[in-house]
């Protein structure tokens, strides 16, 4: 699945991430581990892993397909699938690998009484188990409140099948001007979870993020499903917000090395198009890195990477497999950079660490993509 032909490397520190996991818990609970989409970049498997350790006991995946494959890595705890099913092989998987998936609409619930009923799996002593996804707000994929009634009743015909839990998004919890929308949202949410107990359902609620977690305690319920934290983003950063996930550390860092150094005299450009000219006498350090391997070519002439715990420039278009870095300053400050010098793309030494936020900032994206794009790149841990 890795990017197989490329010289970047992304380390991943577990043991950041297990902090992270450590103080969500802390703060809420019962936190889920979201380790959809190879969890974030940072390797489905060996997040799990540690986390596991670290006592996490259920774990949010994306496709079932996903938690087919960490159930077959040895995990015993609760798999939830965020997607739920979407192909025959999905619905087939489901009781043999206990994956709980987030089942919103009524397509995927007749499917899945087909399914309970063509296997000998599921009985009402040992049912298929399933959450029960709402729109409160999202308006992506949900049953909507005034389907509970309905879904009590379809639900009370089939005891093979068991509603564990009923789950929900936040579409607005990191933005601090937003939080009325999330107000409108608890509001609906607690209106389902309501009726469905009222309806002698008894479900596990979960409908906060990260940032539920971190700033609307009252929306813990019985579980949280905590994402991005756990790869060390606060999401209230640079909002008024920000000491809410101030004490979280990023665990991915990304370098490459350089593969080329060399003087620039003042008024030669470097790279396609000629788009940067050397005001001074300058030298270029060339990374070998560049959009193939996730790194966006809109960092041309844009941000930095760290070098030596310095900051130095992006200079020039990034190409597909090399970026040109402006390093006179370190070398008028006596550092020479030499071919093998590890530059990081994210991460390295302080002062000129690059964050998370930042490279986000200058692809004009969230840390999110950054992740999952930068995690294609082969992995190492520690
Ligand atoms: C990705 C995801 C999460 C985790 O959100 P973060 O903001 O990363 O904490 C929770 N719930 C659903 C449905 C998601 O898709």
């Amino acid at each position: 699945m890795a990017i197989p032909y490329n010289k970047l490397r992304v380390r991943i520190d577990l043991d950041a991430i297990r902090h992270n996991y450590r103080l969500l818990n802390a703060r809420s609970g019962n936190a889920f581990a979201v380790i959809k989409a190879d969890a974030y970049g940072h390797g489905l498997i060996p997040v799990a892993r540690a986390l596991a350790e670290e006592g996490a006991r259920t774990f949010v995946v994306g496709t079932v397909g996903e938690g087919v494959q960490l159930r077959e890595s040895g995990c015993r705890g609760r798999i939830i699938s965020l997607l739920g099913p979407l192909d025959p092989e999905d619905y087939e998987a489901l009781l043999p690998h206990r994956i709980i998936p987030f089942v919103g609409n009524w397509e995927q619930l007749t499917r899945l009484q087909d399914a309970v009923e063509a296997s000998s799996a599921a009985t009402p002593e040992q049912p298929l188990e399933i959450s029960l996804k709402f729109d409160t707000g999202m308006a992506r994929l949900g049953f909507h409140l005034p389907d509970v009634p309905r879904l009590l009743s379809v639900l009370a015909r089939e005891p093979r099948i068991r509603p564990v839990m009923a789950s929900s998004h936040l579409a607005t919890a990191d933005e601090p001007g937003n939080w009325a929308f999330v107000q409108e949202q608890a509001e609906i949410f607690q209106a389902v979870l309501d009726a469905l107990r009222q309806g002698g359902v008894d479900v596990e609620g979960n409908i906060a993020n990260t940032a539920g977690i971190l700033a609307h305690s009252a929306l813990h319920h019985q579980g949280q499903r905590a994402g991005i934290g756990l790869y060390g983003c606060n999401p209230f950063a640079g909002t008024e917000q920000e000491a809410l996930g101030h004490d979280l550390r990023p665990a991915m860092e990304v370098s490459a090395p350089v593969v080329e150094v060399h003087p620039l005299a003042a008024g030669q450009s470097v790279s396609y198009g000629c788009t940067w000219h050397a005001p001074r006498d300058s030298v270029v350090a060339i990374v070998a890195a560049g959009y193939a391997d996730a790194y966006s070519r809109s960092q041309s002439n844009h941000g930095g990477v760290c070098l030596h715990g310095r900051r130095v420039p992006v200079v020039g278009r990034v190409c597909m497999q090399l970026t040109a870095v402006d390093v006179t300053e370190l070398a008028d400050a006596g550092k020479s950079v030499q071919v093998g010098d590890r530059a990081y793309l994210l991460g390295g030494r302080a002062p000129g660490r690059v964050t998370p936020e930042e490279l986000a900032g200058w692809w004009g994206t969230i840390t999110y993509e950054v992740f999952c794009l930068l995690g294609l790149n082969p992995k190492e841990y520690r």
